[in-house]
């Protein structure tokens, strides 16, 4: 680099922000980028590739030809805030005022981080659970936050569940969290906390005056009969979380950007603040599409969780069979797996250094044409997430079936 060109790139680091600096772009969304430029198999990002019900899309077009066509209230449509209320009360048996306990946003990204910058002040400590979704790591560093991450063990023989242990989660409150971030059921791991954990949580919380934020956007995905149980019914819970949700994953409309934030009415004050002036409002057709989408009925659950029951069971064996080692999700539409069974040719120096996932991902999404998420992604320190690589099976079956095919080619090389 030239002396001038050095002057230039030193003034131009200084234009950037402290906090932009701090973290990279998103690797799950530069993984898709990857899997169209090597015309792969996309199995990294969470959005199905197969259509959104008819019912919903056709709602929405409805929603347009009425002409529901300019700003909704900022805080959200009317129907969609009953609509939700409603919901939630029929699921988790709790009640919220959708006059003063509820904020729409633009997908549950956005709820997070309006809630985020609603509760935070400079020093607050936030408990994040690892391996954690990507982005609760600049979620943290935008609205100021310090993270104490909480690392979970992988499934073993003895304990099929991904675990924590309970001593170094109290270890990690103190007099200066504002919250815990959970996610249940969980991306990446597919674990879907219980009853029992979240008792552990909620004392902790209430010991230490804490907010527990949870991201609930897998709610409705769920396999072997597991449970989910939202952190607002506890005892003496209902007051100090922020239930954060949205319809990208339970309509298969990732794409609509539309998402909310539940919690009590000074919080939600303070979030409908933030949110007003970050993005004024969601699109107003879908939110009106997604209050019919919220009165459908129990079956449209139910055929959800079957239809993604048979697509883990498919890429659970595909994986298998290729030779991943595979943690068995109990929620969600993720498989993290272990990939320390395949031996690479040890002059490769990539396959030995401490981003060996990196350089596996991109090996295969280069040269195998699949593409999957990097594990040190979901990771604070990279190393921990060295020998994983996540992928997802909310595909059609094509798709499924396309990359069994291409992993005939990682059995030959492996
Ligand atoms: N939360 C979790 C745990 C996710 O996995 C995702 C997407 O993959 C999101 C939130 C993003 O949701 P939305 O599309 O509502 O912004």
């Amino acid at each position: 680099m030239s002396s001038t060109e050095s002057k230039m790139a030193e003034v131009s680091r200084r234009m950037i922000s402290a906090k932009a600096e701090q973290f990279t772009e998103s690797v799950i969304r530069e993984m898709t980028r990857l899997a169209i430029k090597h015309e792969a198999v996309n199995l990294s990002q969470g959005f199905p590739d197969f259509p959104a019900p008819a019912e919903i899309k056709e709602a929405a077009r409805q929603a347009i030809s009425d002409d529901i066509n300019q700003y909704a209230i900022t805080w959200g449509a009317k129907p969609l805030r009953d609509a939700i209320v409603a919901k939630f009360e029929r699921t988790q048996s709790v009640r919220y005022d959708p006059e003063r306990e509820i904020t729409i946003c633009c997908g549950s990204t956005e709820a997070m981080m309006s809630a985020m910058m609603a509760i935070i002040n400079p020093g607050d400590e936030i408990v994040v659970f690892e391996p954690f979704y990507e982005n609760y790591g600049p979620d943290a560093i935008l609205s100021g936050a310090s993270p104490r991450f909480v690392r979970m063990q992988p499934p073993t023989e003895e304990n099929p569940d991904w675990s924590f242990d309970r001593d170094e989660l109290a270890a990690a409150f103190g007099k200066h969290t504002k919250a815990i971030i959970l996610n249940t059921p969980n991306n990446p791991t597919g674990k879907v906390f219980t009853r029992a954990e979240l008792g552990f949580i909620r004392d902790l919380c209430v010991r230490w005056n804490a907010y527990c934020v949870t991201d609930e956007i897998y709610e409705h995905i769920l396999y072997d009969g597991t449970e989910h149980v939202s952190m607002a019914q506890l005892e003496g819970m209902r007051d100090r979380t922020i239930v954060i949700n949205g319809m990208s994953k339970t309509y298969s409309v990732t794409g609509w950007r539309v998402g909310w934030a539940l919690a009590p009415p000074d919080t939600t004050q303070a979030i409908r603040k933030v949110h007003d002036f970050l993005t004024v409002g969601a699109a107003a057709p879908l939110q009106q599409a997604g209050a019919s989408a919220l009165q459908s009925p129990e079956a449209y659950y139910r055929s959800l969780a079957e239809s993604y029951t048979l697509k883990r069971e498919r890429l659970l064996g595909i994986l298998g069979k290729a030779g991943f080692i595979v943690y068995k999700p109990r929620g969600a539409y993720y498989i993290m797996t272990d990939i320390a069974r395949f031996r690479f040719p040890a002059e490769d120096p990539r396959f030995a250094s401490p981003t060996r996932d990196v350089a596996f991902a991109k090996y295969l999404v280069q040269e195998i044409g699949v593409a999957c998420v990097p594990g040190s992604s979901f990771y604070r320190e990279p190393a921990h997430g060295a020998s994983q690589v996540r992928f997802t099976f909310c595909k059609k079956e094509a798709t499924l079936a396309a990359a069994e095919a291409r992993f005939s080619k990682l059995l030959a090389k492996s």
